[in-house]
């Protein structure tokens, strides 16, 4: 019962993040949360800006895709 209901809430978008540094938006997972920094260096090699992570082109798309899966995050 515990178990179900905790997966419930995670449905829920925009929690607390588990850092506790702030809510677990896009912007926040995408370009500040400490505990995702290795993974984002891993795919991003250089900055890329947060609408383009969002909106494109494509590839960057796709590493967005690709870093959400692999931080195991649900969207
Ligand atoms: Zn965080």
């Amino acid at each position: 019962m515990q178990q179900h209901l905790h997966k419930k809430l995670q449905a829920v978008p925009s929690p607390m993040c588990p850092c506790g540094d702030a809510e677990q938006d896009a912007a926040h997972i995408l370009q500040d949360c400490r505990n995702l920094q290795p993974l984002r260096r891993e795919i991003w090699t250089r900055p890329v800006p947060l609408h383009e992570k969002l909106h494109g082109p494509v590839e960057a798309l796709h590493k967005t895709t690709s870093f959400i899966t692999r931080a195991g995050l649900q969207v």
